[in-house]
């Protein structure tokens, strides 16, 4: 992966940007050229072990791309038409791109990679969902997944390489966080989900709920679903269809609210109380419930964009009735849903899914209280399709196993 290109590629990078450059670069969509490397070297990231010479045009803004091809004389319009290829056409080569000149092409190929990821695995479900284990160019491992349901074509998608947050039951942050991901790393997890579609099929909802905490990589999940939201240029997915799952961190939920961004947010509240969310999502015992919901409530003055709450029922630790009637109490009189999904074990945690009588006592309960309640379905359990399962079951094994594709 990653080859490199002849010695007389016109790179990106010798008019590239300082250091300094790269850190502005990361809290804005224009300007200075993007880095030429894979990981960022802020928010504690690894140093990228990449060597490629080629970088990264899905971490290019419209007008790098347009500078880059100014600077080669060529017109324009031409960055209109490379980004419809990619985002739209899903084209995986520059070669694809039959109504540029070739000599543009060929430039293109030595400049740019599009995709940097290797699948690593490729699992399918008997109800139709799909997962991807992709290995970064730096040896990272993410996953994403693509869940079709009647005429949804959902995505969900990862922002960052482990997760910081230490909710106790998810396998994602088991072993911490390494690295958030690049807006490159971000819109790739979507090209290649969107690959897996059949030609007539669109993607319909994007859901920031694979591995990591979004709102830790704020800028670049923005810069990644700008582009997501794109109607002209890019995915063309409505604000409104696209989800932004938090743990809950008030501060930057202001700073998605200031962002003017209409996203749906979404917040994993788990518990009803300070005490039990102390202990199931441990990050908690710094902001609290009540800072949550008062930056939920902020964000919903702002958007008027209905809040979501999950609520992942956990065997014998938060489906008691009385941790219902907390809720009820909690979320009464807000313009809110309130998702409750049975958990999903991971190996190895002494987790367990709630029995069906606590669910209907807690179905009850909350429908009583006058909750606007779903439960949620499981899909994808025979894939380990929740957060980082798959990534953990494949941690020990040889870098690439290779896709099984089988339709
Ligand atoms: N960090 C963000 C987004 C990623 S997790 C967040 O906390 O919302 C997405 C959702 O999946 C969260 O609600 C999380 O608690 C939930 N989740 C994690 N592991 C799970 C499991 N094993 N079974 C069911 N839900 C799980």
């Amino acid at each position: 992966m990653n080859t490199t290109s002849g010695t007389n590629s016109p790179r990106p990078t010798p008019e590239g940007p300082s250091s300094a450059d790269r850190k502005s670069a990361d809290h804005q969509s224009t300007g200075a050229a993007p880095p030429a490397v894979v990981a960022p070297s802020k928010d504690g990231a690894l140093p990228t072990t990449d060597t490629s010479e080629r970088v990264a045009i899905l971490d290019w803004t419209m007008p790098q791309l347009t500078q880059w091809l100014t600077d080669r004389s060529f017109p324009k319009f031409r960055a209109g038409q490379i980004f419809r290829w990619i985002y739209q056409r899903r084209s995986q080569s520059f070669e694809q791109m039959t109504d540029l000149p070739k000599d543009l092409r060929k430039q293109l190929d030595s400049a740019f990679e599009i995709f940097r990821s290797t699948t690593a695995a490729h699992q399918h479900s008997a109800d139709g969902t799909e997962k991807l284990l992709l290995q970064l160019a730096d040896g990272g491992r993410i996953e994403c997944v693509l869940l079709r349901d009647g005429p949804r074509r959902s995505i969900c998608v990862s922002s960052q390489v482990g997760c910081a947050m230490g909710c106790v039951f998810c396998a994602s942050g088991l072993d911490g966080v390494e690295r958030n991901l690049t807006r490159g790393e971000i819109l790739e997890q979507m090209l290649k989900l969107q690959q897996l579609l059949e030609p007539d099929e669109r993607l319909s909802h994007i859901v920031m709920m694979g591995m990591g905490e979004p709102l830790a990589n704020l800028p670049r999940v923005l810069d990644a679903l700008e582009v997501a939201k794109d109607a002209d240029l890019g995915l063309g997915i409505s604000p409104r269809r696209i989800t932004i799952s938090t743990v809950g961190l008030p501060p930057a939920i202001d700073k998605l609210a200031a962002a003017d961004a209409p996203y749906h947010l979404a917040i994993s509240l788990h518990a009803p109380n300070d005490e039990l969310r102390n202990r199931l999502v441990p990050v908690n015992k710094t902001t609290g419930i009540n800072a949550i919901l008062d930056a939920a409530d902020r964000y919903f003055d702002k958007t008027r964009r209905r809040l979501t709450f999950e609520y992942v029922l956990l065997g014998g630790l938060n489906d008691s009735a009385l941790c219902a009637r907390q809720l009820v109490q909690l979320l009464r009189g807000r313009t809110a849903m309130l998702n409750v999904i049975p958990y999903n074990p991971v190996p190895g945690l002494p987790y367990e899914t709630p029995s069906p009588d606590a669910v209907l006592q807690f179905r009850r309960t909350l429908l009583d209280g006058g909750i606007n309640v779903m439960f949620r379905q499981r899909k994808g359990d025979d894939i380990q399709a929740a957060c980082g399962q798959l990534r953990r079951l494949r941690e020990r094994e040889p870098q690439v196993i290779g896709i099984s594709k089988q339709k």
